[in-house]
């Protein structure tokens, strides 16, 4: 029986997906250092983590049987993915399982802001009765700019109309309009433009220090600001200034250059202590709701891969996708180089066999051919395939 290895609480869907594949699961609560993953991984063929297992060369190169990795969260950092393609080992995540929630926060950040609420709050927790409408609008007829318009930042485009607000968005690609939302030109057409600034965009090592004075200063006097993509994007110095010189009206913030490892360690960051200022421990996609999809979502990748073969959205694989599975396929994962498709035909003649449908993709240095026969394959056809030199990992399905 195939065995899955389920490591950092992972939601139990993902237990009775793979059970129902004829997995034996074993789930765990915690994640393991590299010593004992590696002992951990002793005959197990799928292996689930979240962000803080580390998959290095190291353990790869320890468990050389390991079909798939599925990284049930967002980033996958944590994977020494090249490592992992050149072991012919497919990863999986999850990347828009989580999306709706992090929109709904943003959602809910823009009318805390606007409102003045996290003041009001304090106030009265503090026991100061503080009734005023001074500096509290309707988000109603306000100019929301989103700042990469991908899963988050155009699904958040549909959320914020349907709640009467006008949406401007800048992407860096040419991005489908969503509704009634306008594309700007440039980041500096939106910054003069909205009265509140969301940041969407991903975390690409050009985006580092994006946001700044320089951006701050171009925004509307008392605007709003929100960034829950990534930490490293933002200048916080500059927020803390923007934000005392009273320029910018209100922020939130969910996501830190250096955020602390463990629950309950200490929060440094000069943003702490501001009015009108929300902080949260990006949890802007961390709802029940999202963890039970990203259960679902690569529990049913990882089955998928291993019963038929199709790499959709594997984020080191080349992708094929393949509908429906048949009776003798195999895969070949193999150095992406001239002759080898001909050389697996090749073979497959030499048996007598006839090739019914075959699907080749490539991505940087691999290629994967998926490939149906007309009869049973036989042992030494695969052994033969197996031992091709450009051969990484040779599947086979049905
Ligand atoms: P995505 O890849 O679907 O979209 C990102 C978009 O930003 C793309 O359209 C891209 O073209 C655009 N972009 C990149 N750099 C840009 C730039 N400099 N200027 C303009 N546009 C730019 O990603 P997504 O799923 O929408 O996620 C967006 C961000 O949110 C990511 O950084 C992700 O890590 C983060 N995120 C945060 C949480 C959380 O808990 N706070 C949860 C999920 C995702």
């Amino acid at each position: 029986m195939p065995r899955a290895l389920l490591l950092e609480n992972i939601d139990p869907v993902a237990t009775e997906i793979l059970g129902s594949a004829g997995y034996e699961v074993e789930s765990m609560r915690g994640a393991l250092d590299e010593a004992d993953l590696i002992a951990a991984l002793d005959g197990v063929d799928l292996l689930g983590i979240r962000s803080k297992t580390q998959v290095t060369a190291e353990v790869l190169r320890n468990r050389p049987d390991l079909a798939a990795v599925g990284a049930f969260c967002i980033g996958t950092n944590q994977i020494d993915l090249t490592a992992a393609a050149a072991a012919g080992v497919a990863v999986f995540n999850a990347p828009f399982s989580n999306t709706r929630s992090v929109v709904e926060m943003a959602i809910a950040d823009i009318i805390i802001l606007a409102r003045r609420l996290v003041d009001r709050d304090r106030s009265l927790h503090a026991g100061t009765w503080d009734k005023s409408a001074a500096g509290s609008h309707e988000i109603r007829g306000r100019t929301l700019g989103i700042i990469g318009y991908g899963n988050i930042g155009s699904q958040l485009s549909v959320l914020a109309e349907a709640l009467g607000m006008r949406v401007l968005f800048y992407d860096l690609e040419d991005k489908l309009a969503l509704g009634n939302a306008e594309r700007c030109d440039s980041l500096d057409e939106l910054l003069e433009r909205a009265e509140t600034v969301t940041l969407h965009v991903d975390g690409r090592a050009g985006n580092a220090g994006l946001f700044g004075a320089e951006q701050f200063a171009r925004m509307r006097p008392r605007s709003l600001f929100l960034n829950l993509s990534r930490g490293f994007v933002l200048d916080h110095e500059a927020l803390r200034d923007s934000i005392l010189s009273g320029h910018i009206a209100g922020a939130a913030v969910d996501v830190f250059p250096l955020e602390p490892r463990e629950q309950g360690d200490e929060f440094t960051s000069v943003l702490r202590g501001l009015p009108n200022v929300i902080l949260t421990p990006h949890i802007g996609g961390s709802t029940q709701e999202a963890q039970h999809d990203i259960g679902r979502f690569v529990a049913g990748k990882l089955v998928d891969y291993t019963a038929t073969g199709t790499t959709t959205l594997s984020v080191n694989l080349p992708t094929v996708v393949l509908h429906g599975s048949s009776a003798d396929r195999f895969a070949l994962l193999h150095r992406n180089v001239p002759g080898v498709l001909a050389r697996v035909d090749a073979l497959v003649g030499e048996h007598g066999l006839n090739v019914d449908a075959q699907v080749l993709a490539t991505r940087g240095e691999h290629g994967y051919a998926v490939t149906d026969v007309s009869a049973p394959l036989p042992a030494d056809l695969l052994a033969g395939l197996a031992t091709l030199p450009e051969a990484v990992r040779l599947m086979r399905f049905g």
